[in-house]
């Protein structure tokens, strides 16, 4: 894909970075369930956990370009390490960037672009998941306080996250409209993080429940109006998706790239891209690569512009998570047993498939899109 020099050169920049700062934390993370605190205080001290927080606010904002080339390049490396910067700055922070009052700006901002805390979306329930506006969760009104009860799941960053942006319903009965988004902090009382996953992919991410009883906010941490909470997260979630497309993409690429060199070493035997059933596999591999980056790139590149993109955000995430797990699925065919542990492959796909899943099923996105081009104007 043609970019222009400056992102080939940012490109460049991410990639020694992470090479020397994240890559090594990367296999710990995942075989000894290790969060990769390492890695992500790295990326802190570069400034690279506020790329989409304003500089005004303590950010070092980048276009959406450069944010996509930092994800891809970061998942190339290390998809625990990934999520656990994806949640906090796409997930977390950019809420309360796009609906916060300047008051909830100037008081959570500038922490989480430094990376002295980090963040999380609240928004799956036991009983919410695909269905998200199901949300069980309550908030009622108490004079110029709200009193929060319920319960969130397989939220990313649960146990390390200090700010917490979720969602809870305000008014009963009335669907989507009666929901509402809070900014909570793990300092309240009647926050607990409950039951940390034991996760088959992204081990070292923190994946915990977090429990809400009678916890009490003021209205002032309420996230924008009483009842665009659904909105909110719908549009977060179209921004979400493209990231976690952007992943599959880096996580795929960083498998790719391992077969490659598998298949392009010397033997005795001659290389085995020699065989054609192995050339052409590769062959499928990068062009599937190729295909995602146009998808995903593309698709920043309007949520950036401002256009509506729910299905191309949809039609990315979609289309690159499932190619990944099938170019991890092939990277593993091809390195074979010999090698599985020392090339550490297996850890791409087992993260890989995490994007299927994540900000909706690869079924979500088939309604979603469905939904829109059976539109009469598609
Ligand atoms: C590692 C990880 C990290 C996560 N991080 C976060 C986070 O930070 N914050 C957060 O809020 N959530 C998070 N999630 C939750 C994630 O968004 C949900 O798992 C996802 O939305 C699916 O919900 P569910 O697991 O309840 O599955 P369900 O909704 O129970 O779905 C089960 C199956 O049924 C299918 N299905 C459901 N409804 C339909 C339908 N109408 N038509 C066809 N098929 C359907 C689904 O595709 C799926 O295959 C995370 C999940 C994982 C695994």
């Amino acid at each position: 894909m043609l970019l222009e020099p400056r992102h080939e050169e940012w490109r460049m920049e991410v990639r020694a970075f992470v090479e020397e700062h994240v890559a090594p934390w990367a296999k710990a993370a995942d075989r000894e369930d290790h969060f990769p605190r390492e890695a992500v205080d790295a990326l802190a001290t570069k400034g690279w956990l506020g790329l989409r927080i304003p500089t005004e606010y303590g950010g070092s904002w980048v276009d959406d370009r450069s944010y996509t080339i930092f994800v891809e390049e970061l998942s190339r490396v290390c998809g625990s390490t990934s999520i656990t910067v994806l949640a906090h700055v796409s997930l977390g922070a950019y809420p309360i960037v796009v609906y916060g009052s300047e008051e909830q700006k100037k008081k959570h901002l500038p922490d989480l672009a430094s990376g002295k805390k980090l963040a999380a979306f609240g928004l799956s329930e036991p009983d919410a998941g695909s269905d998200a506006a199901a949300t069980r969760t309550t908030a009622v009104r108490d004079g110029d306080e709200w009193v929060i009860n319920g319960t969130k799941c397989w939220i990313t960053n649960g146990g390390v996250a200090d700010v917490f942006v979720i969602s809870a319903r305000t008014t009963p009965d009335i669907g989507p409209k009666g929901i509402s988004n809070f900014i909570i902090e793990r300092s309240m009382s009647g926050f607990e993080v409950g039951k940390h996953e034991d996760k088959m992919g992204l081990r070292g991410s923190s994946t915990t429940m977090l429990h809400f009883s009678d916890l009490r906010v003021p209205h002032s941490a309420m996230l924008g109006d009483e009842g665009a909470g659904f909105r909110q997260f719908m549009e977060t979630l179209d921004g979400g998706r493209i990231i976690i497309g952007v992943m599959a993409l880096g996580l795929a690429q960083g498998a790719y790239e391992k077969a490659l060199t598998h298949a392009t070493a010397k033997r005795d035997s001659g290389p085995m891209i020699k065989q054609q059933s192995i050339a052409f596999k590769l062959a499928d591999m990068a062009t599937k690569l190729e295909a995602s980056r146009l998808m995903v790139y593309d698709a920043a590149a309007r949520f950036d512009a401002g256009i509506p993109i729910t299905k191309e955000a949809a039609m990315a995430k979609l289309f690159a998570s499932e190619a990944a797990t099938e170019v991890c699925t092939d990277a593993i065919g091809i390195i074979g047993a010999d090698d599985l542990d020392a090339v550490d492959v297996d850890r791409f796909w087992r993260d890989a498939r995490l994007d299927e899943i994540g900000e909706g099923t690869s079924e979500v996105q088939r309604l979603v899109i469905l939904r829109i081009i059976a539109r009469p104007e598609g």
